[in-house]
């Protein structure tokens, strides 16, 4: 996935963000990822980097001239600060849509129950209160 995040966010603080920045998402796996001893894993996120970007502009104008700063990150990197399941970004792999738990009355909101990124999170949080909370008697 490629896409120019800053072109369409406005933040209330800093005013409009700085143009030029491209976010490109890989598939990633984490065991194999995780398995890397530290300088492996260092050479393959610039392995991984330049890979990406080669792929990338297929698709769009080549910056790779113009690039001033880097960031990779991988799921060990979400794992180590988010403490997630192998490194997921979006949740289980097998979603709980109905967010009912083994317990009555106990139920999940959340990007398990199939709404993924922030809105999806959102938005559960109205869907599982309609569907369990406001449900006529
Ligand atoms: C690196 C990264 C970048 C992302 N970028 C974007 C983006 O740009 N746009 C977008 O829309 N989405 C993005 N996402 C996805 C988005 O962050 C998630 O889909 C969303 O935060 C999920 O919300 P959630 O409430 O379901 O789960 P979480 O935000 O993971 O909340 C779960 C909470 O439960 C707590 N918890 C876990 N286990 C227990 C337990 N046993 N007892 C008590 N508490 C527990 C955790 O500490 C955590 O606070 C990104 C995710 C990652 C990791």
């Amino acid at each position: 996935m490629i896409c120019s995040p800053n072109n369409y966010i406005y933040d209330t603080d800093e005013g409009e963000l700085a143009d030029g920045v491209i976010r490109i998402t890989t598939l990633a796996n984490h065991d194999r990822w995780c398995a890397l001893p530290e300088n492996k894993y260092r050479a393959a996120k610039e392995e991984q980097y330049e890979a990406s970007v080669a792929s990338s502009v297929r698709f769009m104008p080549d910056f790779r001239r113009y690039v001033i700063d880097t960031d990779v990150f991988t799921p060990k990197t979400i794992r180590r600060f988010t403490w997630h399941d192998n490194g997921a970004v979006y949740g289980a792999p097998e979603k709980q849509l109905d967010g009912s738990t083994h317990l009555k009355n106990v139920f999940l909101c959340g990007t398990d129950q199939g709404f993924v990124g922030i809105v999806g999170a959102i938005v559960s949080g109205i869907s599982m209160a309609n569907r369990h909370c406001l449900v006529a008697e």
